[in-house]
């Protein structure tokens, strides 16, 4: 049968782009229909515009900080207005940016919702198309606890385009949205208070750093709240929202902002037209080469809920588009050592084994830390200090896990998890000259153990 065409993507995000413009690179014939905005959720409501936000909070630290160095800053003043107008032009460009990449590799841009008729239909702004392929990277979406109140509230979506910068705000939850956004507000001036369920926030990562990045949030005058969830949320009569606590005591704020966690977009996406099952977490279930249930009908990115990170979705419409239209070059998609950064205040990034996570798995470890103060900070009166971590096999001599929280620990990190990826072990590392002066260098000078 002769389809319109070979791939029909849902969703222009992270995932979708990158397989839409693969695969019309590699010959095949593709369309894909987005329903919002171009670039999907990375460009336009998380990662870029999140950068650009703390981007603008960090400078609130080194114009303090720029004293030290003889610098004399009077006046100094914050306008969220600037600060949003300058970000929405940013992203702007982006969107047009992703346009023409789309455009440029002759794929055909449909700009609507898209539904599921059959496993081979998709239906956009009313006129059907056919397939051969339906790739479906329709995202995620904010998930917020059905409290009373909970409209109050706002989520990612909201928070990049607020009006004003409020004054007070609660943060919930733990993870990286919570605790990125914690650092954006308190950096732009906002009395910040993050609320998290739990003992202790960003569950998952190496227990030094979490620890680590507490006390450092906690030393710039971000109010830590943990083992506190909200029970219920009040509008009140002055246009302030009341939250009572599960504990009984109530906090006061003029934005409450939910970080915890996100679902499957799945939104009027017909689904239930075609035979692709879920998984126990409600996720599109899908198989090594991101095959639904359906054989024609495939998907990645954070609506198969595996890794949601931008990097990731991008490797998964790499392997799809490879898999499908040059399979001489399929590979499949490597899981193992992810590496992630948390763009807090300061930095937080990681690849590899948590000094937990290789002990679980049977590894004996031998620890190397280095805690210091960043040489940029020494003339100035910050009391933040870094630490960098490696996680050894103490049998292998292989480097498990490296992790670090400071100034520009994503960055740092990126070119570790190459070793990584690499298998170096912390001989391959020692034998490694450090750039001198740097913070990077630690990572190549720790030669003591912390712990074994
Ligand atoms: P998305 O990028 O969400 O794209 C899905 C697209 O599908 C959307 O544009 C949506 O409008 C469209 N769509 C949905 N349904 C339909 C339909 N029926 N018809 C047509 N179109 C439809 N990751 C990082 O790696 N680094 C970061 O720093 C980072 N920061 C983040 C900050 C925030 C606040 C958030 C929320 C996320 C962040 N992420 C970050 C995660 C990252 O944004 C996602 O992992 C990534 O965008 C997933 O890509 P995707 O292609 O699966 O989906
Ligand atoms: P996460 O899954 O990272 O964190 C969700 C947080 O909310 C957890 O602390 C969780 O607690 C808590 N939580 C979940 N449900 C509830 C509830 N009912 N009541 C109270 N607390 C709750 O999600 P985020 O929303 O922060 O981010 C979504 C994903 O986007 C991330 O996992 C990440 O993959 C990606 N992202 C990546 C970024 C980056 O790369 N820098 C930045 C931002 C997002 P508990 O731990 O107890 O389960």
């Amino acid at each position: 049968m002769a389809y319109d065409f070979d791939l029909f993507v849902i969703g222009a995000g992270s995932g979708g782009v990158r397989a839409a413009r693969f695969a019309a690179g590699f010959g095949a014939r593709v369309a894909v229909a987005e329903s919002r905005y171009l670039g999907g959720t990375c460009v336009n409501v998380g990662c870029v515009p999140k950068k650009l936000l703390v981007y603008g909070a960090h400078y609130a630290e080194e114009i303090g900080q720029a004293q030290g160095y003889g610098w004399t800053i009077d006046g100094a003043t914050f306008d969220w207005k600037t600060l949003i107008a300058n970000k929405d032009r940013e992203i702007q460009r982006l969107n047009g940016i992703y346009r023409n990449l789309l455009v440029d590799s002759g794929v055909t841009l449909l700009q609507a919702h898209a539904r599921l008729i059959d496993p081979h239909t998709v239906e956009v702004d009313g006129q059907r198309y056919s397939a051969e392929h339906i790739l479906i990277a329709t995202g995620g979406w904010p998930q917020v606890p059905d409290i009373p109140g909970r409209e109050h509230a706002i989520t990612s979506n909201e928070v990049f385009y607020l009006e004003s910068l409020p004054r007070r705000v609660l943060v919930v939850g733990g993870g990286y949205i919570a605790v990125e956004f914690a650092s954006i507000f308190h950096g732009c001036g906002a009395d910040t208070s993050l609320l998290y369920r739990g003992e202790l926030f960003l569950r998952g990562f190496d227990g030094s750093l979490r620890d680590h990045l507490k006390d450092e949030l906690i030393k710039k005058g971000v109010d830590l709240q943990f083992n506190t969830d909200i029970a219920r949320i009040d509008p009140q009569a002055d246009g302030s929202l009341m939250a009572t606590l599960k504990d009984g005591r109530t906090l006061t704020a003029d934005c409450i902002f939910y970080a915890t966690g996100r679902r499957p977009m799945l939104d009027g996406l017909g689904l239930e037209q075609v035979e692709v099952a879920l998984d126990e977490r409600g996720y599109i279930a899908v198989d090594d080469e991101f095959r639904t249930s359906a054989p024609s009908i495939l998907a990645i990115g954070d609506v198969i809920g595996r890794v949601q990170l931008t990097p990731v979705a991008l490797a998964e419409g790499m392997a799809v588009a490879r898999r499908l239209f040059r399979p001489a070059d399929y590979r499949p998609v490597d899981y193992a050592t992810i590496p992630t950064a948390v763009f807090s205040l300061p930095n937080m990034a990681t690849v590899g084994l948590t000094e937990e996570q290789a002990r679980e798995q049977g590894h004996k470890v031998t620890i190397f830390e280095s805690r210091f103060r960043p040489m940029k900070l020494t003339m100035t009166e910050s009391l933040e200090r870094s630490l960098m971590k490696l996680v050894v096999d103490a049998d292998t001599d292989r480097v498990l896990g490296c992790h670090m929280a400071g100034p520009d620990a994503g960055e740092i990190m990126q070119g570790l998890a190459v070793a990584l990826k690499a298998g170096a072990t912390k001989r391959v590392f020692d034998d490694t000259l450090g750039i001198h002066p740097t913070a990077a260098e630690e990572f190549v000078t720790m030669r003591t153990p912390a712990s074994i």
